[in-house]
């Protein structure tokens, strides 16, 4: 049995009052200490300090340093212990939080909704306890990277694609890849599972050539079979640093029969934050060539300003987080129009991405954005349920959205 008076717990709320409500449940279960502080730049500054804490109590929705923001701080100091997300009603942001955590394989204890109760909190932490509780490990199922390694060989990695849409007129614009792996036993595991050990264990630059392998030839499948639609592949921050990388993607292109105008690739540029050089110069190269560079979950990030002047991004992805929230959440909607006019200041088009439903989708219709996508419009399907579904979509597009 774990020794509860030696478990070392941080709290981090902007509410002051919040903190000490959750001190005092903690000392009421009979956990020793912990430390509370009121933004992220406090709570980073304590950590830099000392050994990381057992447990983390995060706050999501905070002014300055949000939960999101601190969670990335996390992941780059490859925080070991375990995470209890705590939010208000915005349940989006728990959404995005929990795909950040799960993606970069950090340990959630689990999430309360505010207010929080004694009774919420003790299972939870029990829970935690009979876990890895206070070895400061990963507990849970994460894949390893000999799993991941054997998915690759067995060729078990497959691409599905969803859907974009132009707002304006309602047309299929083009698709973005989406890497699935179809595992023996666990079925169909989503990217969150194992992209992020495939980026910390190496393994990430074989994953995103067999996708964009097989994204290209699907590409030029559909264009064949008379559905010619442009391909967005996400890449990771760490395949920019190669120099070797354009010239790569260039030949690969050419081999499928393509030109880089099919082409987009996606960034999520805060993961270049600590030494933007090299990638820089590959995305410049990119961008020469023809290809096309998106922005990817534009606003949850350190997304600076003088980076969005540097590199030729020609689109901007609106994070969905903000795009569900925008109709409901002036804060959200003020991240959202901002990064609308930034873009068209910028000269580039803007995606919403994750419109999910009606509200979703009368905001944005309501606003400049240029493109959609989300569950809305379609889920990631297999690329032969495409053709299918873009038939159907042309249906629905008169009928459901009132397009001519
Ligand atoms: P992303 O690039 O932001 O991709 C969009 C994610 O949002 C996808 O999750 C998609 O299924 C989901 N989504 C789309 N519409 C909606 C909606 O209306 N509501 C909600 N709640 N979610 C929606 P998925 O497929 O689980 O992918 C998660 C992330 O994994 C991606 O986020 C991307 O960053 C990463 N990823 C996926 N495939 C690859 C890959 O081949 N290489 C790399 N490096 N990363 C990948
Ligand atoms: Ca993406
Ligand atoms: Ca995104």
């Amino acid at each position: 049995m774990l020794d509860r008076s030696a478990v070392d717990i941080l709290l981090l709320d902007d509410e002051p009052f919040i903190l000490k409500l959750h001190a005092r449940m903690l000392s009421d279960l009979g956990f020793g200490s912990s430390r509370a502080f009121e933004s992220g730049a406090l709570a980073l500054a304590d950590l830099n300090r000392g050994p990381d804490p057992h447990l983390i109590l995060l706050d999501l929705s905070m002014p300055g340093m949000d939960g999101i923001q601190f969670i990335k701080h996390l992941v780059q100091r490859n925080y070991a212990g375990g995470l209890v997300l705590v939010s208000g009603e915005d349940k989006r942001l728990l959404q995005t939080a929990a795909r950040l955590v799960a993606a970069h394989g950090l340990a959630v204890v689990g999430h309360l909704a505010k207010p929080v109760t004694p009774a919420q909190l003790r299972p939870l932490l029990e829970e935690w306890e009979r876990g890895s509780g206070g070895t400061r490990r990963h507990p849970g199922k994460l894949y390893t990277r000999e799993e991941i390694e054997a998915g690759i060989r067995n060729q078990e990695m497959v691409t599905h694609y969803q859907p974009k849409i132009s707002i304006k007129t309602g047309e299929v614009v083009g698709v973005e890849s989406l890497t699935r792996w179809q595992h023996p036993m666990d079925g169909l595991v989503l990217p969150g599972l194992f992209i992020g050990i495939a980026e910390r264990s190496g393994l990430i630059e074989e994953l995103t050539w067999l996708t964009m392998n097989q994204a290209l030839t699907d590409r030029t499948d559909l264009a064949r079979a008379g559905c010619p639609l442009q391909v967005s592949i996400n890449v990771s921050a760490s395949l920019l640093t190669s120099l070797e990388f354009p010239g790569l993607a260039a030949a690969a292109t050419l081999r499928a029969s393509a030109v880089p105008q099919d082409i987009v690739f996606e960034v999520t540029e805060s993961e270049f934050i600590a030494d933007p050089r090299a990638p820089l110069e590959v995305l410049t190269r990119l961008r020469l060539m023809r290809f096309g560079l998106s922005i990817d979950d534009f606003g949850t990030g350190y997304s600076s300003l003088s980076q969005l002047r540097d590199i030729p991004f020609g689109e901007l992805k609106i994070d969905q987080s903000f795009v569900h929230l925008a109709s409901s959440d002036a804060t959200a909607r003020a991240i959202y129009d901002a990064s609308l006019g930034l873009a068209k200041n910028l000269n580039m088009k803007t995606v919403a991405e994750g419109v999910e439903d009606r509200p979703d989708w009368d905001l944005v219709r309501s606003t400049e954005c240029d493109e959609a996508q989300g569950y809305l419009i379609a889920r990631p399907m297999p690329v032969s349920d495409l053709p299918g579904w873009k038939e159907h979509w042309l249906t629905r597009r008169k009928t459901e959205f009132g397009f001519a």
